[in-house]
């Protein structure tokens, strides 16, 4: 079978024909780097990260450039609110989202330009439209779209003429008058004293002024994509729904308008929101929680990606406690599973069973990823061989190459197995040091090398207790190990394994 994806362009599910078969050019939409990212925009870029580790594990060669939208109204109020050029602005943002990005575990794009950094084949594109008359300068002093000059636009949102106008009249009505049409949008927004304060003014042929946000994608991808690929096409384009319109839309008729390509991207992807109770998380709604405030909850990359991969990307996810709860013992059950596959390894061919069963779990595994990257589908396959392979590991059936190889595209493609640490102490092991004395009932800190400390330092008090015979002390540090994530797996020659997961 082949990788079919749904196509927001056509709302139909479709093969992917990328421009050159073989390699396929993925540009997504990325962070407005004016606050910390937050989990909802994180579900779009896990989808996204999956996506591009899926085409590469079906043998493609992926160019993922991914922006950072670095000039727009909220970077430039947000500075001018803290007193900040742009840049001194963004700059810590920019920082943190690659700090976020990395913690999440999610592929780095190989480019990520900036917007500010491509002002030049900005003012080229607002150039070309304006040369071909698709473009015009309002009374303003800015550069608006002439959307009667582009019978295609609405193509990909399908909004009627009326709606559009509906939607365009929304705006602010100072805007209007300098339009040919309500429905016309910027391109190049006139230098405002606001904007120069905070160094977002460039110079340009039709006047000093700022990108649009729609503009900058537009130039980006057209700029990489022709001189590091040698097309003017995209194979794929995504983002979350709300970019459909107008962004997308937008996207899809500057950059058509320039290039006289019938179409921008051959396939538009969008991925639907992550809600709390209901409501989209957004600064907006004051219902924000980012990944950095689940790295210090001590939550695993491994148990948020199996969270969000649990959900079709399509369908609308409620983050709920119980639910990263759910996750966060699901990632931990795969992590268990995981170890004990590997320590049981055969280097041969093991058992014939066990490799039947990872044959079937494979198919299944890629089949629902296939198919539109039915990731739920794909977990689902997941847990199945977590249980079959269980049986076959407690009926001493070794695992062999095959079985290890269908089994690594989990670690691959999903990638949620959660962190771990683990040591094992000898018999011997000289024990605790005087003066360190007694942990505490709990770790330290949230993080996997403190709780695997304190663990350590449990145990080898579990040691003792056993040794006086006082065998209730023993399990209750047990106990007390086991509610955070320490286990402890006791061998014959009285040695004790020591792991603790994410
Ligand atoms: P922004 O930083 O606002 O430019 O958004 C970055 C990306 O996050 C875009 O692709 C948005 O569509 C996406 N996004 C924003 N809010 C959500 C949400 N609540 N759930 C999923 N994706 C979102
Ligand atoms: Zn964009």
């Amino acid at each position: 079978m082949t990788l079919r994806l749904y196509n927001t362009m056509t709302r139909q599910v479709e093969e992917l024909r990328p421009v050159r078969p073989g390699r396929v050019s993925m540009y997504t939409c990325g962070p407005t780097v004016w606050n910390h990212a937050h989990i909802g925009n994180f579900r779009t870029f896990l989808f996204e990260d999956l996506l591009r580790r899926w085409l590469e594990a079906s043998g493609h060669d992926v160019f993922h450039v991914m922006n950072l939208t670095d000039v727009d109204d909220r970077t430039i109020a947000a500075a001018a609110e803290r007193g900040r050029s742009l840049r001194e602005h963004v700059e810590p943002y920019v920082t943190a989202f690659f700090e976020d990005r990395d913690y999440l575990r999610i592929l780095p794009a190989h480019v990520y330009p900036r917007a500010t950094e491509y002002i030049g084949p900005m003012v080229r594109l607002v150039e070309g439209l304006l040369a071909t008359g698709t473009a015009y300068r309002g009374d303003d002093g800015s550069v608006y779209f002439a959307i009667a000059r582009f019978p295609a636009y609405g193509r990909l949102s399908r909004l009627d003429r009326r709606e559009l106008k509906a939607g365009a009249s929304g705006r602010v009505s100072s805007d209007e008058y300098a339009k040919e049409d309500a429905r016309d949008f910027v391109l190049w927004k006139a230098a405002t004293p606001l904007d120069e304060r905070v160094g977002a003014a460039w110079d340009a042929p039709f006047g000093r002024g700022r990108p649009g946000w729609h503009l900058e994608c537009s130039a980006m991808a057209l700029d990489l994509l022709e001189r590091r690929w040698g097309t003017r096409v995209l194979d794929i384009h995504a983002g979350g729904v709300d970019l459909i319109f107008p962004h997308h839309e937008d996207e899809i008729a500057q950059s058509c308008a320039y290039t006289g390509e019938p179409e921008f991207a051959r396939h538009w992807l969008h991925g639907e929101f992550l809600n709390v109770r209901g409501t989209k998380m957004s600064k907006r709604f004051g219902n924000i929680l980012t990944a950095r405030d689940l790295r210090e909850q001590g939550v695993d990359a491994g148990a948020v990606r199996l969270l969000m991969y649990q959900t079709h990307y399509r369908q609308k996810l409620d983050f709920t406690d119980e639910a990263l709860a759910g996750a966060r013992e699901g990632a931990r059950r795969l992590g268990q599973f995981h170890s004990k596959l590997s320590q049981a390894a055969d280097p041969g061919d093991g058992s014939a069973e066990f490799a039947g069963a990872a044959r079937r779990f494979r198919e299944r595994f890629t089949a629902a990823l296939d198919d539109d990257l039915d990731a739920p589908g794909a977990v689902a396959a997941v847990f199945e061989f977590v249980r079959e392979g269980n049986r076959l590991l407690d009926r001493r059936e070794r695992p062999g190459r095959e079985v290890l190889e269908a089994w690594s595209l989990v670690a691959r493609v999903l990638d949620v197995f959660p962190n771990a640490l683990e040591t094992t102490l000898p018999a011997d092991h000289p024990g605790v040091a005087a003066g360190d004395g007694q942990p505490g009932e709990a770790p330290p800190g949230a993080g996997l090398r403190e709780r695997f400390e304190w663990g350590v330092r449990w145990q080898l008090l579990r040691r003792e207790a056993k040794r006086r015979k006082d065998f209730a002390e023993a399990d209750r540090i047990r106990e007390l190990l086991g509610r955070h994530g320490v286990t402890v797996r006791d061998h014959r020659d009285g040695s004790v394994t020591v792991r603790v997961e994410g």
